[in-house]
């Protein structure tokens, strides 16, 4: 199993992929980078790159980003 299961370092975004439609604002209003788009959705590509900073969770039109911080 390559599988990759393993907790990412506090904070990071998670998106509901079932509320993401897309919109890219996440990806263009992140300043690390975390996000990027594959398909009609946001991946959190590098969550270890995150800085909390919550642009991302504040922005979305869709509320469908959420940072976990504690
Ligand atoms: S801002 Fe929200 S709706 Fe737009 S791509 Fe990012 S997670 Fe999806
Ligand atoms: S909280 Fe800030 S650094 Fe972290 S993913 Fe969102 S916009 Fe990027």
């Amino acid at each position: 199993m390559a599988e990759d299961n393993k907790e990412p370092k506090k904070p990071y975004p998670v998106v509901d992929d079932k509320k993401c439609t897309g919109c890219n604002t996440c990806i263009e209003i992140c300043p690390m980078e975390v996000f990027v788009l594959e398909g009609t959705k946001a991946v959190v590509k590098r969550p270890d790159q995150c800085i909390g900073c919550r642009a991302c969770e504040s922005q979305c039109p869709e509320n469908a980003i959420r940072i976990i911080d504690e």
